[in-house]
């Protein structure tokens, strides 16, 4: 009987596995879009943005700025959770008398974290009247829209830009489609208008976002702002507009991005919606320091806006804070709440552990656990991990065995697993990731 070796269709089968396995290279490769880099300083510290710099995570308060000490507090707490860089309101006298006094307390407590000024309507004002607030500072946040109306807005602008050029700070000019330059947008409708094609209103809302943020830019730079110190953002609160907007404000400006979806709402609704519009954007190259703008829950600790900022970026494989956690969902075969406990337990510890880890365990971050339900993929899963337990499900016997880089290790049996899985992931750590 005649078997072909080499026929046309077996030719066609093996190009298209070829083809299927280079696709799955390319995808998994986040695109790069080197912009400018923009160095934020304080003191003897430097965090840059842009350029060669990773992706960056920040937050803001939502602290009276007037009250040092709360405040303080608050940018303590982001900054341990991972924010890199911390925005205050500014906004009143009081608040930009309070500012300096912020500074020297975290410096006090040992907080290395720059803090960014967020002005609207009076900036030009406090920033001329209020020059230790001014130098505290290490960035400001200029809305366009909001620093005045007619001959007023070039002029306070210019003011707020001088202060940036006289201290060496680094500016966000920053747009948002709820306070937008109205004065704007209206010439930019009656261009519209007279298209022979009009565009639809959203694309000149869009044009309009862009332009308010890339011509205030060409401005700062006419007063002498260096641009490498100027971050660009143009936020709005829809997943697929801010794509839309961001796609085509990375096409015309090298500037350093600053990304994040404005006002995204509250719990599960903002954390997805945060990390589906900005995981298209990161994944493609777009983005250089990120926000997650949740609202957050009664009760809830306002670290949860960083806790999701990096866990998108970690998610995405742009950066590791963490080790991480893998654990099943459960279902049918694990009738009792034994392995989520577990995962939880070693998940918190893990986090707990961090910052003191971080210090004595360079890579530590990187490390894999893995946390199973049962037999069926708890082995499997638990060896590509770095250290991964099964559990047993029901009606296995009560048994866990432990892996330990690939291999078992171990079975730990009795009440207390949770417990001396921790002492093994510990001694694990120690091993691998301690002095040398
Ligand atoms: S590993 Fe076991 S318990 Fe976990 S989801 Fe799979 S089958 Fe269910």
């Amino acid at each position: 009987m005649d078997h072909p070796t080499d026929s046309s269709s077996d030719r066609e089968t093996a190009n298209s596995v070829d083809n299927a396995d280079s696709d799955l290279i390319l995808a998994a490769s986040p695109a790069a879009r080197r912009s400018r880099q923009a160095r934020v300083r304080w003191g003897d510290h430097e965090v840059t943005i842009g350029g060669d710099a990773p992706v960056r995570v920040q937050s803001m308060t939502n602290t009276d700025t007037v009250d040092v000490i709360e405040t303080a507090i608050q940018i303590k707490e982001l900054a341990v959770a991972g924010s890199e860089l911390v925005r205050i309101t500014v906004n009143t006298p009081e608040a930009a008398d309070a500012v300096p006094h912020i500074r020297d307390q975290l410096d006090r407590m040992g907080i290395n974290v720059p803090l960014v000024g967020d002005f609207h309507y009076n900036g030009h004002r406090l920033l001329t009247e209020h020059p230790a607030m001014a130098q505290a500072l290490s960035k400001y946040r200029i809305n366009p829209g909001n620093v005045g109306k007619g001959d007023k807005k070039d002029r306070q602008f210019a003011q707020m830009i001088e202060a940036a050029v006289k201290y060496d700070k680094v500016v966000r000019i920053g747009v948002n489609w709820g306070s937008l330059d109205q004065e704007l947008l209206a010439q930019m409708m009656d261009d519209n208008a007279r298209r022979p094609a009009p565009w639809d209103g959203k694309q000149v809302m869009y044009q309009a976002l862009i332009q308010s943020a890339l011509s205030s830019a060409t401005y700062a730079r006419e007063l002498g702002m260096n641009p490498d110190n100027i971050i660009i953002s143009c936020k709005v609160s829809g997943v697929q507009d801010l794509i839309s907007v961001y796609r085509a404000l990375s096409r015309r400006c090298d500037y350093a991005l600053h990304l994040g979806l404005t006002e995204a709402g509250m719990g599960t609704k903002g954390t997805v919606a945060s990390a589906a519009a900005l995981s298209v954007l990161l994944q493609e190259g777009i983005g250089d320091t990120i926000r997650v703008s949740l609202t957050p829950q009664p009760g809830e600790s306002r670290t949860q806006e960083v806790v999701v900022a990096l866990e998108i970026l970690q998610s995405l494989g742009l950066r590791a804070f963490n080790p991480s956690v893998t654990a099943c969902p459960g279902c049918g075969r694990t009738t009792s709440t034994t392995f989520q406990e577990l995962a939880k337990q070693i998940d918190d510890f893990l986090r707990a552990q961090m910052p003191i880890w971080r210090t004595k365990y360079a890579g530590v971050e990187n490390m894999k656990v893995a946390v199973m339900g049962c037999i069926v993929n708890g082995p499997g899963e638990s060896k590509h991990a770095d250290i991964g337990i099964s559990l047993p499900g029901t009606g296995e016997a009560p048994a866990a065995p432990v892996f330990i880089d690939g291999q078992k290790a171990l079975t730990l049996r009795g009440d207390n697993i949770a417990g001396e899985f921790h002492a093994l992931v510990e001694n694990y750590i120690e091993k691998r990731f301690g002095g040398h």
